[in-house]
């Protein structure tokens, strides 16, 4: 595996709320961030179907733009009794003319089990992948998943996204009835990060 040995990281994101989330989990490893964002680069369009080749497309056209190593991720919930469904569209399904809006797609997802009479428990898992590119054109891959199950009614106001309705393996509370902490420790984002860490030269 290629490690990154420099101090500042390029995240390859227009998201404030993604570019501190990563920040606090770098920073404990004396790397700074800058982002995409931040630099007015091109956001470029997410056409792959797969969130490794989402998060490819991000990486790549940020590291080559620049001239820096770049980390992007992308995620979401595949639901199994839905063909694993939305997966890399699940922020789509909350767009609205107006904004995102996460009580509808939850709301579609549970419809769609309903119209399907899905068997229980009805299986679901997030699902985080970060790639790490140079400007070389190498890339590392780094995948984690957090298995569970679709509930209803939604439960928590914590978190985001499709939280409220994401029941985790072993634990009798949503993501959104979960402190951040606890959260970031099973989460698919938290164990795809474990596995980024290796790659950190320090
Ligand atoms: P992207 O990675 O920015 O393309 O967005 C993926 C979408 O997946 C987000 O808009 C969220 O709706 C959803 N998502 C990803 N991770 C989580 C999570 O931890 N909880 C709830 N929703 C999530």
């Amino acid at each position: 595996m290629r490690k990154f040995d420099g101090d500042t990281l390029l995240v390859a994101t227009h998201n404030k709320g993604k570019l501190e989330e990563i920040a606090d989990l770098l920073s404990p490893y004396g790397i700074s961030v800058t982002s995409a964002g931040e630099l007015g680069l091109d956001e470029p369009e997410e056409t792959e179907t797969t969130f490794v080749g989402n998060a490819r497309i991000k990486a790549h056209t940020a590291a080559k733009a620049t001239g820096l190593p770049a980390l992007a991720d992308d995620s979401g919930i595949e639901v199994q009794a839905l063909d694993n469904a939305p997966g890399v569209y699940t922020a789509d399904w909350a767009e609205t003319p107006n904004g995102r809006d996460f009580t509808m797609a939850m709301t579609r997802v549970w419809a769609e089990l309903e119209a399907k009479n899905a068997p229980f428990p009805r299986k679901a898992r997030f699902c985080c992948t970060f790639v790490l590119a140079w400007p070389d054109g190498h890339d590392e891959v780094f995948v984690g998943h957090a298995p569970g199950q679709i509930v209803w009614p939604m439960r928590g106001d914590q978190g985001h996204g499709y939280d409220p309705i994401f029941l985790p393996d072993g634990y009798d509370v949503t993501f959104g009835e979960m402190d951040r902490f606890e959260k970031n420790r099973i989460s698919h984002r938290g164990k795809a990060f474990e596995k980024l860490v290796t790659a950190f030269d320090r």
